[in-house]
């Protein structure tokens, strides 16, 4: 069985209070949900602070970007060890804003998710094409080129803790979520792409999360899915009520 997830990304979204005030209304609904992992990724300045307010919940957290280093002068950066500290389980990696905004590669996104992995913290690894990608035709080309580089040369044990995310750039933060079936035929192809490189079996443990504005509306159709094992959710992670439906519709 794969584990489900519903991962919550706040972006750069929330003050320590907000966060606080968001953590307590999510913990009274969701707080004791263990099947999906519901996890949330507030910036790395509350993060200390939600871990402490989680104390007593079941809900985990996990950073949205990390550096490859272990330390030094990398100014505005932050390590493995400084996430797993903070109370981290999991690190968001490659995200189509980090790709598009900081120019972040293939290459380094796998040099992270190694370091990520030999730290301890599971890396949810982000691939997704833009619209006119897809309007070419070329929306498994880019996937296959993504995930190819972003996952290059991880050992068996590692593909089966790394997590990766289905995020069609036309669908964050647009409204446009892809249907189901659009997001399953993807979600299809990434698994055979694992397949064929790591063996079916392992191929069905990895955990593929779809991205691309989910909504307590639309989410149980994508979850009825048989290759969608969750969400990576953005605006609506906003508010406790919008999270907690959509944790809901996997419940
Ligand atoms: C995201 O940024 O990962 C995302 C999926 O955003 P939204 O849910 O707002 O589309």
């Amino acid at each position: 069985m794969r584990q489900k997830i519903v991962a919550g990304n706040w972006k750069m979204n929330k003050t320590v209070v907000e966060g606080r005030v968001l953590i307590e209304g999510l913990k009274d609904l969701v707080g004791k949900v263990t099947d999906p992992v519901v996890l949330v990724c507030p910036p790395f300045t509350a993060l200390t602070e939600i871990a402490m307010s989680l104390k007593d919940s079941e809900i985990r957290i996990g950073g949205q970007h990390m550096h490859e280093a272990d330390s030094g002068a990398f100014t505005g950066e932050i390590a493995a060890e400084m996430l797993l500290t903070s109370g981290c389980s999991h690190v968001i990696l490659g995200h189509s804003e980090r790709r598009a905004l900081f120019s972040e590669t293939d290459e380094a996104v796998n040099i992270k998710a190694k370091k990520a992995l030999s730290a301890g913290l599971v890396p949810i690894v982000c691939v997704g094409e833009t619209l006119e990608e897809r309007e070419t035709g070329n929306t498994e080309k880019v996937i296959e080129g993504q995930l190819g580089g972003s996952l290059d040369s991880l050992s068996e044990s590692d593909m089966k803790k790394t997590v990766i995310a289905y995020e069609p750039v036309w669908a964050i933060g647009t409204g446009k979520t892809a249907t189901p079936e659009q997001a399953e035929e993807v979600h299809g192809f990434i698994r055979k792409l694992l397949a064929d490189k790591y063996g079916s079996k392992i191929a069905e443990e990895v955990t593929i999360l779809y991205g691309g504005s989910v909504k307590g509306s639309n989410a149980a159709g994508l979850f009825a899915k048989e290759n969608i094992d969750g969400a990576l959710v953005g605006g609506a992670s906003l508010k406790a009520d919008d999270f907690a439906a959509i944790v809901n519709a996997m419940v």
